[in-house]
Formats: C-alpha cells, structure tokens, sequence
C-alpha cells in the first residue's frame, strides 16, 4: 500500500485530495493548523501541529513516504492576499513551511514530491488587458507578481527545483488558477469569488443588491477541485514532466458574468453595486498548451456545472448558519 502525507489536509484543496488519495487506496497522513472544518477528515491518522516548527516538521516526515503533497500555505481570496495587511505572514509563514518540508523530506528519503504554486507568479505587465491575458508557463520571467504571496510562490518554486537538481529529489510543481467548489472557505474572510458569490446570492432575497468589489470586467477562469486533483494525480504520475504547469480552466468569464451565472443558478434577480476594494490583475486565464502536450489530458468541466454543485452546498450552510 503506497503512503502519502498531505500537509494542508484541514485545508480546502487538501481535504478533497485526502479524499481522492483514500479512493485510491492510499494510506494517508494528514497535517494541518487545524482539523478539516465541513466534513470529518478520511486521513488515516491526522495530526493538528504547526509546519512552521522544524520539529513538528521532523515528526511527521518521520519515514520514506512515496508520495508527500505540500499545500499548507496562509493564504485567501482577494480581501486577505491583495489587501496588503497580510504581506509579511503570507511571506514568512509560507517560506518557513517549505523550507522546513523540503529539508525533512529530503532527510527523510521520500519519494516524490508535489507543490502546489499559484498562477498569481506570473508577471502583471501581461495581464492587463482583460481580454488576453498570458500565463504561458514560460511568461514566468522576467518575473514581476503583483503580490507578495506570488513572490513567495516563485521563491518557493526556485527552492523545489534546487532540491531536484542539487539534491536528486523527485518534485512536482502545478500552478493553481482559482480552484473552487464544496467544503472551501465560503465565510470566514480567505474565500474566493465564487464562494463569495454564492454566498452572497444565496443570502440576499430575491429582487435584493449584493456588492462586488471593481466595476466588475475583470476575467478570471475557475476550475472545479475534481479536475484539480485529477491533474494533480496525473503529473504525480507522470516520470517524464516535472512541471511548473498550469492547473486551471481556460473558460475565462468577466467577474459580472460569474455573478450572474450564481443568480442565474439560485433563479433570484439581484442588483450589482460596484465598491472599491482588492481586486488583483485585470484579466487571468489559464493556459492549457502545456498540460495538454506533456499529459495529454486538461481540464473540461463547465464553470456553470461547478458552480451549480458549489452553490447548492454554500445555500446549505448558509442556512444552517442562519439557524
Ligand atoms: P486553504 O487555506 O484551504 O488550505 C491551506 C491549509 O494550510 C489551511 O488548512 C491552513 O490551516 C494550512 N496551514 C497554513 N499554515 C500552516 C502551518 N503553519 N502549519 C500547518 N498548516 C498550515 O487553501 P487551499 O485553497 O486548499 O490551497 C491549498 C494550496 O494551493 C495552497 O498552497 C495555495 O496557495 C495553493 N493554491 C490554491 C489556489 C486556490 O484557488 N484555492 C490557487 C492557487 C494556489
């Protein structure tokens, strides 16, 4: 039976992933700040311990894993990465963990490794236009992210591939784009658009008004946590391609348009009012080329259906909550 560890697994990718690793028929080891919020964890042993403690670090890459998945990060939507009040903990929370991880992986002689980067490390000279983003892998350098936790994710990428080359070790890099869907932060200041619109929509009656942040024509492209992980497994897999590649959607739509979708989605009728707030670069879209050619796989479930299955378990909670 092949053993994974999953660092992040209380987390809302990690917690899917422990799920998927488990239908696998993987024996897992979860590591989080905190336990699994929505849903009781499918790890087979789960500890609750801060990755910012080498010796923490230490005791649960106590063995050879085959595989270790690295997903803890401090990280949010919009409202805590681009607001500028989280900088230095996004920085220096995250580095440490993947300096601590890389050191006793290593040490401890596991297998293979995933990390998990972000399309916020490309550069926001090309994303300005809303209508053509570029996040072709190799647009990385030269490099200029429009936020520190972007910043912290291109270091941490170099750091992976140091261990590789000068330490032989066995890493997988994949480049996150706004992955979404059930059992993620929808209320609690990290979540992102989507789970922020079906919240929103769901809470407001119908013929109401709900907010967003920027008039609203900025693009971004979602993907659905299935097919995440589904390409996750498949560059784990793979011995030929190591990465960094784009894990994302290429149905790129206007922050308007995905607002809509969620009414459209709940039936309500409601009222857009445009407010200042954080809004990070003008248009993203996810670039497929990559994926497409090394794994001959990439992602094509529909916004519309994500969205439907994401919005009927934020109206649940949200009840519940109003209970
Ligand atoms: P998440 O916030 O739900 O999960 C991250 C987990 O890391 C949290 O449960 C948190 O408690 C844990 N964590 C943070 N600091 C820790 C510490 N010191 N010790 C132990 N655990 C700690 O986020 P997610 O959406 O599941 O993202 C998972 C990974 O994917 C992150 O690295 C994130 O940067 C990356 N990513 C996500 C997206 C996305 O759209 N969700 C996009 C790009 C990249």
């Amino acid at each position: 039976m092949k053993k994974a560890l999953v660092c992040g697994a209380g987390g809302f990718i990690g917690s899917h992933l422990v799920k998927r690793l488990k239908r696998e028929g993987y024996w897992v080891r979860g590591v989080d700040l905190k336990e699994t919020q929505y849903a009781k964890t499918e790890a087979d042993e789960f500890v609750v311990g801060d990755l910012r403690d080498s010796r923490l670090c230490a005791k649960v890459v106590d063995t050879d894993f085959d595989e270790l998945y690295q997903l803890a990060a401090d990280m949010g939507g919009a409202g805590f990465v681009f607001s500028g009040e989280n900088d230095a903990d996004i920085m220096h929370n995250s580095a440490l963990i993947n300096l601590n991880i890389l050191e006793h992986a290593y040490k401890a002689g596991v297998k293979k490794i995933f990390y998990s980067s972000s399309a916020c490390i490309y550069p926001e000279f090309n994303q300005l236009d809303p209508d053509n983003p570029k996040t072709e892998e190799s647009s990385a350098y030269p490099a200029q992210p429009d936020s520190e936790y972007g910043w912290e994710k291109l270091f941490s990428e170099r750091l992976y591939f140091a261990f590789q080359r000068n330490y032989k070790m066995n890493v997988r890099v994949a480049r996150f784009h706004n992955i979404f869907g059930p059992e993620g932060s929808w209320n609690d200041g990290r979540e992102k658009a989507p789970a922020a619109f079906c919240r929103k929509v769901a809470q407001t009656p119908d013929g109401g008004t709900i907010d967003m942040w920027g008039d609203g024509l900025q693009t971004r492209s979602f993907l659905y946590i299935d097919e995440c992980l589904e390409g996750v497994r498949r560059l784990m897999e793979s011995e030929t391609f190591f990465g960094p590649v784009n894990i994302g959607s290429e149905e790129m739509v206007s922050i308007n348009r995905l607002a809509e979708m969620v009414m459209e989605i709940s039936g309500k009728s409601l009222k857009i009012n445009h407010i200042p707030g954080p809004l990070g670069v003008r248009g993203r879209n996810s670039d497929n080329a990559l994926i497409n050619e090394k794994l001959g796989w990439q992602p094509n479930f529909s916004l519309r259906k994500g969205l439907e299955k994401t919005y009927k378990w934020i109206a649940g909670e949200a009840e519940k909550a109003a209970k």
